[in-house]
């Protein structure tokens, strides 16, 4: 265990260890605003000596070189692990990003342990082609590719879903043969660590999983500007991606990226009401707002949109509100109090340009940093609220009038990560998903994912995807090798 009263360490080369200068930094509950724990508080050196671990574990290979059936068993026994621990992992989590617990138990859990078993799949199947030489006779060579691990990997992750996103990260690259280091966000780590420490429990060899927690300054920065890191996977926001690219790209260190997104979902008049009014809230409301997905565009056509208002109106109220922890709450708080004022100052924003509050709008006082679901209306596509992620409970309902204009304006952003429609029209609802730029679209249904899924953005919401067989892609580089048969 890395615990002493509730105080967590860096996983470097398999042992649990402080920070070499002994620092820490707290973390709290954000629905309660109490202190959860402290977590070491890495810096360079400490860095150094996790990506150092990872680097000897790769280069003398215990875990690329030990047979695929092997490497699998133990990703099975990783996931048979989350899967016995899930009520702990989800209690762990919600505590300290404050996600509902009923949707980081119901949905992340079991996604969790399905992709760590759908990655386990591939290990044995990461197979190359022997291909044909177009300008010699066949005889003359034998051409063959090889896919193998591309190496260190550093993954810097944010703290909304901590526990789904570390795992969306590890199990791809661990089927691959690659080596890692973990670095959560300094305001969500401990369902990583947990996670981590499952992760010695099913048998990786030491060195293969590192985790260092910290800073974005004091970890993140030097993590991923290491030279002797091959690849890095970040998911964060735009900024800090394009921080992140610049300092790696000193090494050139191959990169993937999932960023932040303002995902547009569309009503047309011929949808059912019930399930499209319900969904489009879930799209926006699902993790309070702090999802990369969140629907914070809803364009609705106009014959319908005072109705949509009025449905919307009425349900909003009733959604429950509360400590993340209980099962029966759907809006958990803001991840901190900065994080709830940045929100506020986009609905105060778009307020002094014009637009109405329809429901919400106030801070609701609690201890912890809670926000009522706030829905917009009068706001228009070049307004502030409607240009920028929010990463809050904020959603701006917008009429639109034809199908030509409702696609060139839900495809109006910079974001390209997700979309939705909501239509009985098939050939409406296919024409939208060929002409939206968004990595997932959904069609009278949003957020769903699966371990088969690839998941990723368009634009300026990222580079390569995570889940599916593409995610292990980004894992692997393929090597020709060519044999004369002379
Ligand atoms: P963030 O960019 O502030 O931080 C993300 C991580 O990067 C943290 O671990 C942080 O410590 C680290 N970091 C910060 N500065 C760094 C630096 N200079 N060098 C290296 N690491 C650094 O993002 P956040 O506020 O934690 O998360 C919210 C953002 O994440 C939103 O924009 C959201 O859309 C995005 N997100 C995207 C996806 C996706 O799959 N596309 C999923 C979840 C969240």
């Amino acid at each position: 265990m890395t615990t002493t009263t509730n105080r967590h360490q860096l996983l470097i080369d398999g042992k649990w260890v402080d920070a070499l200068d002994g620092a820490t930094i707290d973390t709290v509950n954000p629905s309660t605003g109490e202190k959860l724990a402290e977590l070491a508080a890495a810096t360079t050196s400490d860095v150094d000596l996790a990506v150092d671990a990872a680097r000897r574990a790769f280069d003398s290979g215990p875990w690329r070189r030990m047979p695929a059936e092997e490497r699998a068993r133990i990703m099975h026994r990783f996931a048979d692990l989350i899967e016995a621990n899930a009520d702990e992992l989800a209690l762990i989590d919600t505590k300290d990003c404050g996600k509902p617990y009923s949707f980081i138990r119901d949905i992340d859990l079991p996604n969790m342990s399905d992709l760590v078993r759908y990655m386990a799949g591939w290990a044995t199947k990461l197979e190359g082609r022997t291909i044909p030489l177009s300008r010699q006779q066949p005889g003359d060579y034998l051409s063959y590719t090889r896919r193998q691990p591309i190496g260190v990997v550093a993954q810097v992750i944010p703290w909304n879903g901590a526990a789904l996103a570390a795992t969306w990260k590890l199990a791809p690259a661990l089927a691959a043969g690659c080596t890692v280091v973990l670095k959560p966000a300094e305001l969500a780590s401990l369902a990583p660590i947990r996670i981590a420490e499952l992760a010695m429990e099913a048998g990786f060899p030491d060195g293969v999983v590192n985790l260092v927690t910290g800073t974005g300054t004091d970890a993140g920065a030097p993590l991923v500007a290491h030279p002797r890191v091959d690849k890095v996977a970040f998911t964060g926001s735009v900024g800090t991606g394009k921080s992140i690219v610049a300092a790696a790209a000193q090494n050139l260190t191959k990169m993937t990226l999932e960023l932040g997104g303002k995902s547009p979902v569309v009503i047309y008049d011929d949808a059912d009401l019930d399930l499209a009014v319900d969904g489009a809230l879930a799209a926006v409301l699902y993790a309070q707002g702090e999802a990369c997905t969140a629907g914070s565009r809803l364009y609705v056509q106009r014959a319908i949109v005072d109705e949509v208002k009025e449905r919307i109106v009425n349900a909003v109220p009733r959604i429950n509100l509360g400590d993340s922890a209980q099962r029966d709450v759907m809006v958990g708080p803001m991840i901190s109090d900065q994080q709830r004022s940045k929100v506020v100052s986009f609905v105060d924003g778009a307020l002094e340009q014009g637009a109405d509050v329809l429901v919400g709008g106030t801070q609701v006082h609690k201890p912890g940093y809670f926000l009522a679901p706030t829905v917009l209306s009068g706001v228009t596509d070049t307004m502030t609220v409607a240009r920028e992620e929010i990463f809050g409970p904020v959603v701006s309902v917008m009429p639109f009038d034809d199908e030509a204009e409702v696609i060139a304006r839900a495809n109006n952003t910079t974001y390209g990560l997700a979309a939705g429609v909501w239509t009985s029209n098939i050939g409406r609802a296919h024409r939208y998903a060929d002409a939206v730029n968004a990595g997932a679209v959904w069609v009278n249904c949003y957020n769903v994912f699966d371990a088969a899924l690839p998941f990723g953005g368009f634009k300026h919401s990222g580079w390569g995807k995570e889940m599916g067989g593409e995610a292990l892609d980004s894992y692997l580089q393929s090597k020709a090798v060519t044999v004369s048969m002379a």
